[in-house]
């Protein structure tokens, strides 16, 4: 069985959260430390540890999180002037969090992708 995480209290609303939206497949909520003024990570409600634990089983999840994420950048009233969405994956991404979300920030220009060294 995959270890239960920080994000898996969360989603059983043992730990606080701003949870924004949640199904039967995810959960979204605010991040605690809000790096733009829209910042919500999704996670998938099944731990995913990272991207290099992915199996084709988890191709619907994936999916439905780019759709609530779609879903929640026009909530948030971010949609027209765009947004980022990110997955972090490992050491050199410096993933905190062993269970895969995708962070959606927005509502100020989010300038380059990565810092040039
Ligand atoms: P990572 O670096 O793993 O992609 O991102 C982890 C994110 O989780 C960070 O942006 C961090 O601020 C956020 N985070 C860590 N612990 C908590 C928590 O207990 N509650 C919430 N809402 N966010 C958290």
């Amino acid at each position: 069985m995959t270890e239960d995480t920080l994000f898996s209290k969360i989603i059983r609303r043992e730990l606080p959260a701003d949870i924004v939206f949640q199904d039967e497949r995810v959960t979204a909520f605010r991040d605690i430390n809000p790096q733009a003024p829209t910042h919500i990570l999704i996670i998938p409600n099944k731990v995913i540890p990272s991207v290099n634990d992915i199996t084709p089983e988890d191709e619907g999840v994936l999916g439905h999180l780019f759709v609530v994420a779609r879903q929640l950048a026009e909530q948030e009233g971010i949609a027209e002037d765009g947004y980022r969405l990110l997955v972090n994956c490992g050491r050199h991404a410096n993933q905190e969090v062993f269970h895969l979300h995708m962070h959606l920030f927005g509502g100020r220009p989010l300038g380059w992708m990565v810092k040039p060294e």
